[in-house]
């Protein structure tokens, strides 16, 4: 796993924001497993085969989910209550947030031309356990 190690990532909540989003295994993304296995899907954890090491696979559905956090991947939601421009060291964080955001296109891109379906779902939306189920039935059952 890459680490990024930065004088910028002092404050709390940005290292938080930045573990919360590099690491494998947070909590967002243990919603998002439990509730598929609760539905009885089963399912590879980032599979380095495929571009972006997606957090969840089912390699027969031919399907992948993306578990993001709304600060690092920069959730274009005017409702959402975790994205947030840091304005502290914002020189430091803008290239870096778009570059994220620009590298998932481009790998959501190239999946999609090798004939995958790719689906987000953000940190905030794992909030609400029954939405994320609805949500998560609707993508893997269509
Ligand atoms: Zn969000």
């Amino acid at each position: 796993m890459k680490r990024l190690v930065s004088p910028a990532a002092t404050s709390p909540a940005v290292a938080a924001a930045m573990r919360g989003n590099k690491a494998k295994g947070t909590r967002p993304e243990l919603t998002v497993r439990a509730v598929t296995f609760s539905l009885g899907y089963r399912y590879r954890l980032h599979d380095r085969r495929l571009p972006g090491k997606p957090d969840l696979v089912f390699p027969r559905l031919r399907k992948v989910v993306f578990v993001h956090g709304c600060f690092w991947h920069q959730h274009k939601n005017k409702r959402c209550p975790l994205v947030s421009t840091p304005r502290k060291n914002y020189a430091y964080w803008k290239p870096k947030l778009e570059r994220n955001v620009d590298r998932h296109v481009r790998q959501r891109k190239l999946l999609r031309s090798h004939g995958w379906k790719t689906k987000v779902i953000w940190e905030c939306q794992t909030r609400d356990r029954q939405a994320l189920t609805r949500q998560l039935i609707r993508y893997l059952e269509s």
